[in-house]
């Protein structure tokens, strides 16, 4: 029988640039502080915004390919390479806890929302990490729906870890700007006040936020990470906000972790 002790958190982190993976800065810094104070997962289902499908895919290959699907950026990110292993057995558990169709696809492996953020939280990389994919054609709720399906994987050692950005209009971005658009500000308010007040609903249902959601994002799939991280969490979790704020104008980091 499971108990809140040996349970994994569910995690959401605002990942940002990728240059996070080879910058040291607060936010950062503040990833490699979590990984230090969670217990450590025997594995991670990473589900992140860059893995972006039709119908649900998983990975379960022993050793994952890195992809480097970001463009126009120095030399050295496309060197960064993280040798975590995958968890074959772990992703047909999860294909199995999941109602939908799952395909498996090794044609993915780890993309840079999830080597950026776990390269600074697990640097050896000496935790199994695989992916689960972000169906397109998916509603909000059966996002939603899935991470309270996978749930049960927090009792098994695996910390549920999502990857993407509350806020992520890159049209509006302005690079020099320190923080947030008002709309982005307030769009990334308004989320936190909902997860705060346990209204997931309200999130879900994001376009309740009025103006600020038209410009949150053009295209969801940032957004959705969190959706699953929401419906992984439990009734008795504390949820601890982090990297609280927005940058460039239309990025949110904000983070939450549900333990
Ligand atoms: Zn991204």
């Amino acid at each position: 029988m499971a108990n809140s002790t040996n349970k994994m958190p569910a995690l959401f982190i605002g990942h940002g640039s990728p240059m996070n993976a080879i910058e040291d800065n607060d936010f950062t810094r503040n990833w490699a502080k979590i990984a230090r104070e969670i217990p450590k997962p025997e594995a991670i289902l990473a589900i992140s915004a860059h893995w972006y499908t039709t119908g649900s895919r998983i990975t379960d290959e022993t050793y994952p390919k890195m992809v480097y699907d970001m463009y126009g950026f120095p030399e050295e990110l496309y060197r960064v390479v993280y040798k975590a292993k995958g968890s074959p057995e772990l992703a047909h558990l999860t294909k199995d806890l999941i109602k939908r169709t799952v395909k498996i696809d090794n044609s993915w492996g780890y993309d840079h929302g999830t080597w950026s953020v776990l390269s600074k939280m697990y640097p050896e990389a000496d935790i199994p990490v695989y992916q689960l994919s972000v169906d397109s054609n998916a509603s909000a709720e059966t996002h939603f729906q899935i991470g309270q399906e996978i749930s049960s994987l927090r009792d098994k050692g695996v910390l549920i870890f999502g990857s993407g950005n509350v806020v992520h209009n890159l049209s509006k971005i302005s690079w020099g700007m320190e923080g947030g658009h008002p709309w982005a500000v307030e769009f990334d308010h308004y989320i936190k006040e909902k997860i705060i007040k346990r209204q997931y609903q309200d999130a879900i249902n994001y376009k309740s936020a009025g103006n600020s959601s038209e410009l949150a994002f053009f295209t969801p799939e940032h957004f959705y990470p969190l959706l699953y991280i929401l419906g992984a969490s439990k009734e008795d979790d504390r949820v601890s906000i982090f990297n609280d704020s927005c940058v460039m104008g239309s990025l949110s980091m904000t983070s939450y972790l549900f333990q």
